[in-house]
């Protein structure tokens, strides 16, 4: 992992002339370790929800002095919008959340997630699955119908003859998964129950949103996620996954969700508008609100974060603390 590399490079053997750049990814070190990410899906324009998620995450890692990284998560080809980057970026300078270090692309990291697959395919925790979703369906006992059913285990085994591996699923067990939530206190999950052995390799040839996150997680050294509360469902996975790469595991802050009229979570599908960046005080203002705090008054931007940071540090003592 990147943290084990040293600091400094060897320099011994270069004639003295030579400049020696710094490594790219020493800059994600953090002077005191808190390294934390906003990770944005380039389905569309920056959305409030979005915005929610990034200013919480944002104002946890500038209280702790660490650093906030950028990764866009466009591993989910099909469904993302080449246009949605730029705004989305453009966005977030325009509020003043400016990330450190380069961003990171997942398109770009695809060979890193294959040498994961390979660590875990090697130690026989992950297998070939030719399951089409109706079959799944179809062997699915009535009562276990569910939105996301659980995966019956059909391929465990191995295929059946003249079957080839559409999919590639990770084995999950019967020991239940323990993590903690600064907000919501201690889980525990036993996935063989609630997910069942999840795909990390899809029949698509994409990878899996599960794996991508914890293997760049690790990669980049991020010591604490806060992100939106759907996510809740996903850390287990994400958990185990750490657990069996022999990553560690971060500290996780689930923040409230904001919700559409639909009572469904606000999101690019339920018609989130995109945001109005000509008054990024008035926007942001609005996402301190979500959270119960005071708006504050300020004309500029620059006045705006320390007080943001005022209101920060009391929101997360009353919430919570890690546990
Ligand atoms: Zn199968």
């Amino acid at each position: 992992m990147l943290k084990d590399l040293p600091t400094q490079p060897d320099t011994s053997a270069l004639p003295a002339e030579v400049e020696v750049l710094p490594r790219g990814l020493e800059q994600k070190r953090s002077s005191t370790g808190y390294v934390g990410r906003f990770a944005p899906s380039p389905t569309g324009p920056l959305h409030f929800g979005s915005l929610v998620t990034a200013l919480g995450s944002y104002l946890d890692a500038r209280l702790h002095q660490g650093q906030w990284l950028l990764r866009i998560e466009d591993i989910d080809t099909p469904r993302c919008q080449p246009e949605a980057t730029e705004n989305i970026l453009n966005a977030l300078l325009a509020l003043g959340m400016q990330w450190d270090g380069p961003i990171v692309y997942q398109s770009l990291r695809t060979s890193a997630y294959q040498m994961a697959f390979d660590v875990l395919l090697a130690e026989d925790r992950v297998y070939g699955c030719c399951c089409t979703r109706k079959e799944i369906a179809d062997s699915l006992l009535p009562q276990q119908h569910a939105d996301t059913p659980v995966y019956p285990g059909t391929c465990r085994q191995g295929l059946p003859p003249g079957k080839e591996a559409r999919a590639w699923r990770m084995r999950t067990n019967d020991t239940p998964i323990h993590w903690c939530d600064f907000a919501y206190g201690k889980q525990q999950e036993t996935l063989a129950q609630t997910v069942g052995d999840f795909v990390l390799k899809r029949a698509d040839g994409l990878w899996a949103y599960q794996l991508a996150v914890v293997v760049d997680d690790a990669e980049t050294g991020i010591t604490h996620i806060v992100r939106g509360a759907d996510l809740m469902t996903s850390t287990a996975r994400q958990v185990y996954l750490q657990h069996s790469l022999q990553y560690p595991t971060p500290q996780y802050w689930h923040l409230p969700l904001v919700l559409a009229e639909d009572g469904e979570k606000l999101s690019k599908q339920n018609g989130a508008q995109a945001l109005d960046m000509r008054h990024p005080i008035k926007l942001l203002n609005r996402a301190l609100e979500h959270f119960g705090l005071a708006p504050v008054r300020a004309r500029k931007l620059e006045n705006f974060w320390p007080r943001a940071l005022e209101q920060w540090a009391m929101y997360r003592s009353a919430v919570g603390g890690w546990l």
